[in-house]
């Protein structure tokens, strides 16, 4: 069976298996600025660049340009060809090339960790949302240094172990033939450089724990138990990595009268027995401050009022729940000799005097 051979890369450049860093830059400079699509119409030229291109990758990145000398493209990573070739040509045309497919690639830099903080809100805070200010702890760029690890004035160097590619491998013989295992270099922890005077603020770091404030929106209708993320609040990257988020567990204390259910609220409302039987129109505190209430003349106890839109907003839309008040009529005790004979006088008018007679059992339920 035929088989293609894979293109030589050092010849796909134009240099000599041993040209240095420099020469294989400069080389794939100057090829990818004659056969760029955007500049170079010929219909060739996008092939061309594209070889060109993945050549390149390999070809200067020190751990792929090795195994590349060692086992030919088999050793090389499969992405090998065709990928990438938006972000090497913005490097050297200033950014004004195209941006296209970002495919994963080897960088320095490192996201920065999450962080977590705790937020205890009142119930009124949970309802109605509330910017607070949370302190926090978190990684922040070193001053001392500017985030590069290296006292001032000192550079890092190329890490002497891994000879800057971050990597290093395990060549290990087994039944199944040599095997090659690659994992982070332990002396620059895969980041390729070291660094031979450390900042000593940071301590090599380029960040250093700062306590700071962190101004935290917190939206109407949150429930108690439910984290917040705060963008780009966490430790600080690394060499230039985004940084972490913040995330904010909310607890909201609980409201003496009122219990919530989702976005509504339940309360019971107490009435006294004769207000009951005359009706009236009672001031109820809500979220909302003072409402008046009507109560119906014969409002049995149980009977519930719906007060529309008096509950908790609904969480990122519009629209509130309610509150619902249920009724609690109640019965006067310790009647004084006067309220007593004004009681017994209106049972004899209703006939309700004397021995109770037989009851009315009806089934349980509304
Ligand atoms: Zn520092
Ligand atoms: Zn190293």
């Amino acid at each position: 069976m035929a088989r293609q051979t894979p293109p030589d890369l050092y010849g796909v450049l134009g240099v000599s298996r041993d040209a240095t860093d420099d020469e294989i830059k400069r080389a794939y400079r100057r090829l990818a600025r004659e056969l760029h699509p955007d500049v170079n119409g010929d219909p060739g030229a996008e092939q061309r660049f594209k070889e060109v291109t993945a050549a390149y990758e390999v070809l200067s990145d020190p751990a792929k340009r090795r195994r590349y000398d060692m086992f030919g493209s088999q050793g090389a990573t499969p992405d090998l060809f065709f990928s990438d070739f938006g972000d090497i040509f913005d490097v050297f045309f200033g950014g004004m090339g195209r941006r296209t497919r970002r495919g994963p690639r080897r960088t320095r830099a490192q996201r920065g960790g999450d962080i977590f903080a705790e937020l205890t809100l009142t119930f009124e805070e949970a309802a109605f949302g509330v910017e607070q200010e949370i302190p926090v702890e978190a990684l922040s760029t070193c001053d001392r240094c500017e985030g590069t690890g290296c006292e001032p004035g000192t550079h890092p160097s190329r890490c002497s172990r891994c000879g800057g590619t971050g990597e290093v491998q395990d060549v290990q013989r087994s039944i199944f033939g040599t095997v090659l295992t690659a994992h982070a270099c332990p002396t620059c922890r895969g980041t390729g450089e070291e660094i031979a005077s450390p900042c000593v603020a940071c301590r090599g770091d380029g960040r250093v724990p700062k306590k700071q404030v962190v101004s935290v929106e917190v939206p109407a209708g949150v429930t108690d138990g439910l984290e917040l993320r705060v963008s780009g609040a966490g430790d600080a990257g690394r060499a230039g990595g985004s940084p972490g988020d913040l995330y904010v567990s909310l607890h909201a204390r609980p409201h003496p009268v009122f219990e919530r259910r989702g976005t509504d609220l339940f309360a019971v409302l107490e009435v006294p027995m004769t207000r009951a039987v005359l009706g009236t129109e009672l001031s109820v505190r809500t979220l909302d401050g003072e409402e008046r209430v009507r109560i119906e003349p014969g409002t049995d106890p149980g009977t519930v009022i719906r007060l529309k839109g008096r509950g908790i907003p609904n969480l990122g839309r519009r629209g509130r729940g309610d509150l619902f008040l249920t009724v609690q009529v109640q019965t006067p005790r310790k009647l004084s000799g006067e309220e007593r004979r004004a009681i017994e006088r209106l049972a004899e008018l209703r006939g309700e005097s004397g021995e109770g007679g037989d009851a009315t059992l009806r089934p349980p339920g509304p």
